[in-house]
């Protein structure tokens, strides 16, 4: 099941999730609203593991009611949620994801390599910077639709 914690920094609340975004994440989720305090505020996925369709409705649900007020920016995203997100829009409730884990991976000998990818660094690099092969030093490919990722949450 998903955890959360809040820190408030002055000007935005920081909410950190942990766990997994499953059915009856409508249950944790409830318990936000009342935790923060501010109406900027930015979510930490780093730590979110498992998502399931079923969780991902009920984060959509939540997150669209609970952005229509607020400025929402969603940091660390693991790949799995920017894809489920690519799916279901809502789950980030109108707000911007501003950097991501990327997974990169070479042609030409297989290899992946996972990286966290800033906003900035993906618009002065045209979207994501180039990342040579640890083994073989050739460009290596992201697994990610960029220009949909890119009309969706960062523009
Ligand atoms: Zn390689």
């Amino acid at each position: 099941m998903l955890v959360f914690d809040v820190q408030d920094d002055g000007k935005l609340s920081l909410v950190r999730f942990r766990g997994d975004i499953l059915e009856g994440v409508e249950t944790v989720l409830a318990g936000i609203p009342a935790a923060v305090q501010r109406t900027s505020v930015r979510f930490d996925c780093e730590h979110i593991n498992y998502i399931n369709t079923m969780g991902v409705g009920a984060f959509g649900r939540f997150m669209k009611n609970f952005g229509a007020t607020r400025q929402l920016e969603f940091v660390r995203c693991p790949q799995s949620f920017i894809e489920h997100a690519m799916m279901v829009p809502s789950m980030v409730g109108g707000g911007r994801v501003t950097s991501l884990y990327v997974n990169f991976e070479c042609p030409s000998c297989r290899r992946h390599r996972l990286k966290l990818v800033d906003r900035s660094v993906m618009k002065s690099h045209d979207l994501f910077p180039n990342e040579p092969c640890p083994g073989c030093s050739k460009p290596m490919h992201i697994m990610l639709d960029a220009d949909a990722l890119d009309e969706r949450f960062l523009g």
